[in-house]
């Protein structure tokens, strides 16, 4: 199992030299293993992914999971070229109990005019939509999902991915402390070998002592992500969601703070592959 960050920057893609390092594309997170593809959000980094997708001719069926319908989560989707082709394959699973027709109509609303020239029956792929239920796990090729619910305003979707018993947490946008961990996401936490995480604030942003006071708005403090990764006893931490006005010496600089709370916490940058083990043994 392979991971790679196409899009690591939350609420707004962010430009120009001071984000270059990091990466300023909004979440798309690709997980591979052998010929299988699973897409995790379609931020704007889902449009190099698509792209990419192309150039290597397939795989053709495309599994994308979203966390959940916020902007910066689907806007990049009609630029995601594979869509547009008859010989792809997408299936598409959304957060929530209605999360197929939820997702289909989030997705064809923001193509529509005037918000968008192409509308989402333009897209000539074959697209499937399901519903992603913390009761069920999916079975998608060699993964295993596991999804769970966050706090987060108008609710998220963590997902637990295992494969090759290796496992993967990505929980972006979420709102979470020691003191509000619950049973069922320590548990999905519980051990995994990387856990990408929303950082985006500091402890001063988060309380106000810088701007607004961030308390309610649905994101975590870089210290409050390493904490809880430490307490869940993960492997790696991946921090994620940087605020589009963090350059890049902010954001490695928020990694160091972090690692005075666990030690193998890095930034996501975008580019960025993790591979889990020595070799992949998917075919
Ligand atoms: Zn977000
Ligand atoms: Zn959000």
């Amino acid at each position: 199992m392979e991971v790679r960050f196409w899009g690591v920057r939350g609420s707004v893609a962010a430009s120009g030299a001071q984000v270059a390092g990091i990466g300023g594309n909004t979440s798309c997170v690709e997980v591979r293993c052998g010929d299988h593809l699973l897409i995790l959000d379609a931020g704007t980094g889902i449009r190099a992914l698509g792209d990419e997708i192309l150039r290597g001719g397939g795989p053709g069926t495309l599994t994308l999971l979203f966390s959940h319908l916020h902007w910066d989560h689907v806007q990049g989707f009609p630029f995601f070229a594979p869509a547009y082709g008859h010989s792809f394959f997408l299936r598409l699973i959304g957060p929530g109990a209605e999360g197929d027709r939820t997702l289909r109509d989030v997705l064809a609303r923001q193509m529509e005019p005037p918000n968008f020239p192409v509308p989402l029956s333009a897209m000539r792929a074959r697209m499937t939509f399901e519903a992603a239920s913390p009761d069920t796990p999916l079975e998608v090729g060699p993964f295993r999902v596991y999804p769970f619910a966050v706090p987060h305003p108008q609710g998220c979707m963590g997902y637990r991915i295992e494969s090759e018993g290796k496992s993967f947490v990505y929980m972006t946008d979420v709102e979470l402390s020691l003191r509000t961990l619950t049973g069922e996401i320590g548990s999905a936490l519980a051990g995994a070998d990387a856990l990408l995480i929303d950082a985006q604030y500091t402890p001063e942003e988060y309380e106000g002592e810088k701007g607004p006071c961030r308390r309610g708005w649905g994101h975590s403090t870089m210290i409050d992500a390493a904490r809880v990764a430490f307490a869940a006893g993960v492997r790696r931490l991946f921090l994620f969601h940087h605020d589009p006005a963090h350059n890049d010496d902010m954001v490695e600089n928020m990694a160091e703070e972090a690692r005075a709370y666990f030690n193998a916490a890095e930034p996501a940058r975008e580019g960025k592959r993790v591979l889990f083990g020595e070799r992949s043994l998917c075919a």
